[in-house]
């Protein structure tokens, strides 16, 4: 496996993309808590602390896509669900669409002929 100062950079250039897709996938399919989809990142292989999800989900709201709901029972330190928005739902089908080219491309190989020899 890559070394931990190549991870962190991986991190911090990809997988923080990644992350996102993910999480809009699954706030698509029910509203996501932080500490679930830490879990659910971690069981994909992926080595995410909350220091990291947490400000992660804070931002995807402030641009829209999510939107916060505290547990009204739970006071003050309430777990927040996040639930995913109309813009949040428009987002998800473009990257669903770029994700898909990029497997055709980069996994399976398709779609090299725009690389024509001059
Ligand atoms: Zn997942």
């Amino acid at each position: 496996m890559v070394e931990y100062g190549e991870r962190r950079a991986l991190q911090r250039e990809v997988f923080l993309g990644f992350w996102k897709v993910h999480i809009l996938h699954h706030a698509a399919e029910r509203p996501v808590v932080g500490q679930w989809m830490l879990r659910e990142l971690r069981r994909h292989g992926y080595e995410v602390s909350p220091g990291t999800i947490y400000p992660l989900l804070a931002r995807m709201e402030r641009r829209g896509w999510l939107r916060c709901q505290a547990d009204p029972r739970g006071g003050p330190r309430a777990r927040k669900r996040y639930r995913l928005t109309e813009k949040g739902q428009q987002v998800l089908t473009a990257l669903r669409e770029q994700v898909e080219e990029l497997y055709r491309e980069v996994v399976l190989g398709e779609g090299d002929d725009a690389q024509t020899d001059p």
